[in-house]
């Protein structure tokens, strides 16, 4: 028999990585991660929405790597904006709190890179194991890892299968990171050009990012010790470029770095899981892979919990996982798709074509047509499991909503449509429970028009 002797592995310490692993020790579960330190610094923007989300999933402590809201200058479709702020992060510093803050939680940190994985089979026991072999940056020989449970969160470096993987426009981004003074105004920009986008960032240390976002069949991209050059070179001619060109900063790195839409052909088996850029990776455009990532791996450990404790919900969990794992690839794809829309004046330049003509044509809200709203059996997040209950389908949440404020929604809805006329007060009491709340969850659906 296969001796199994790790129980979860998790492959990466990104905030999907992270979050899972945090997650899963709330549940209880012994959790070890595997991962090495990104292979560059980056520095991103994220929002508010984001710094809440990662709180919410427990980080708190790799937040000091998180400046405060700084000026985000926006030129796109001919207009410019400087209405609106952005967080800067820097990626290195960020991960290597998130690395601390796991090990502060009691999850097993092991700073080595996963060469190769081989998914378990089923034994003549039952058991499945999953073989790990990952090389520590200190030893000459790989190490051999044992796990009944995987959750793959390498980011964009999780190898695909050959076949399925969905991808949008091939996109890369041209990246160049500098050094300057520290004391600068700290800020971001963004500009759209005929055949990409440009993004620059400062942070108040004097960190320098500039990126240069283009489709990589329409550019003869120089060799690498020349790329640095060849991105200011690009982005001398680019106004919001400027202030951030204009500085004594020395060159840290430059590299290229495929950044196209990606969405894994599975995303969960019995006894694996991927999470964040792993199962599905976004347009960096959004600015919300973060945010994304986070909204994968929220509910990654009850789907986990309920693969490993609960084997007759396991085909509902493994079914949540995916169909919301789609939904927010969708989601994002189209709104990304709209966003490139906006720009009319290089709509035909083949970089905007195929941008604005990606995933599809179907609207960004209500994309599953107008079907009335009607009761199904869907899977939800009970506590610390999925499982089958009734929820109300729309069109604007096809996924189903379950709970309004504590709240069931399918009994509320079918006892509004069995008595249209009469007054909330008459029906609550109708379905027990908290008065006070059912009143505000029935207000809430029929404000929504639902009935
Ligand atoms: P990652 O953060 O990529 O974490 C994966 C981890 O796995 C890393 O620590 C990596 O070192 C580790 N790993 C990889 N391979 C191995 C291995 N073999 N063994 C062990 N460990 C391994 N998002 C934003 O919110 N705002 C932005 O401004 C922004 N800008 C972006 C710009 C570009 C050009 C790109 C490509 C992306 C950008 N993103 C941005 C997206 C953001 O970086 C990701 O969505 C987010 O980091 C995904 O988190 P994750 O945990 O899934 O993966």
């Amino acid at each position: 028999m296969t001796r199994i002797d790790r129980g979860i592995l998790v492959l990466g310490a990104g905030p999907a990585g992270a979050a899972v692993a945090l997650g899963l020790r709330r549940l209880g579960h012994a959790v070890t991660v595997v991962g090495v330190p990104r292979a560059f610094d980056a520095i991103e923007g994220v929002s508010d929405r984001v710094v809440a989300g990662l709180r919410g999933v427990g980080i708190e402590a790799a937040l000091a790597a998180i400046a405060e809201p700084s000026p985000r200058r926006a030129t796109w479709a001919g207009a410019t904006t400087a209405l609106n702020s952005e967080r800067l992060v820097d990626r290195a510093a960020f991960d290597r709190l998130l690395w601390q803050e796991l090990q502060d939680h009691g999850v097993e940190c092991i700073a080595a890179r996963v060469m190769r994985w081989t998914p378990g089979e089923h034994d003549k026991h039952g058991e499945s194991g999953h073989t790990l072999q990952i090389q520590r940056p200190d030893e000459t020989q790989p190490t051999t890892l044992r796990a009944r449970f995987v959750v793959e969160a390498r980011g964009r470096l999780a190898p695909h299968p050959p076949q399925g993987v969905g991808r949008g426009p091939e996109t890369v981004a041209l990246l160049w990171r500098g050094q300057g003074a520290a004391g600068g105004e700290a800020g971001s920009a963004v500009e759209s050009l005929p055949g990409g986008w440009a993004w620059c960032a400062r942070l108040p240390g004097g960190a320098v990012a500039l990126q240069l976002t283009v489709d990589p069949s329409a550019i003869a991209l120089p060799p690498r010790a020349q790329l640095g050059a060849f991105v200011r070179e690009q982005l001398a001619a680019v106004d919001a470029a400027l202030p951030f060109l204009d500085t004594a900063a020395t060159e840290v790195h430059a590299l290229a770095r495929t950044s196209g839409a990606v969405l894994a052909p599975e995303v969960c088996g019995a006894t694996w899981l991927r999470v964040g850029d792993a199962a599905m990776a976004a347009d960096p455009l959004s600015g919300n892979g973060i945010f994304q990532s986070l909204s994968s791996a929220l509910q990654a450990p009850m789907v986990v919990h309920t693969l490993l404790n609960h084997p007759a919900d396991a085909p509902h969990a493994r079914r949540f996982h995916t169909e919301r794992v789609h939904g927010l690839f969708q989601r994002f794809a189209r709104i990304g798709r709209d966003f490139y829309a906006q720009e009319a004046r290089w709509a035909d330049e083949p970089f905007w074509a195929a941008r604005r003509a990606w995933p599809d044509a179907l609207p960004t809200h209500g994309a599953e047509g107008d079907a009335p709203p009607h009761i199904e059996q869907r899977p939800v997040v009970d506590r610390d499991r999925i499982r089958l209950a009734e929820v109300l389908v729309t069109a604007g949440q096809p996924l189903g909503i379950w709970h309004v404020d504590g709240v069931a929604i399918a009994p509320l809805w079918r006892a509004a449509q069995a008595a249209p006329g009469r007054e909330v007060e008459a029906l609550v009491p109708l379905l027990g429970g908290d008065t006070g709340r059912a009143q505000a969850a029935l207000r809430w659906l029929r404000a929504q028009g639902w009935r």
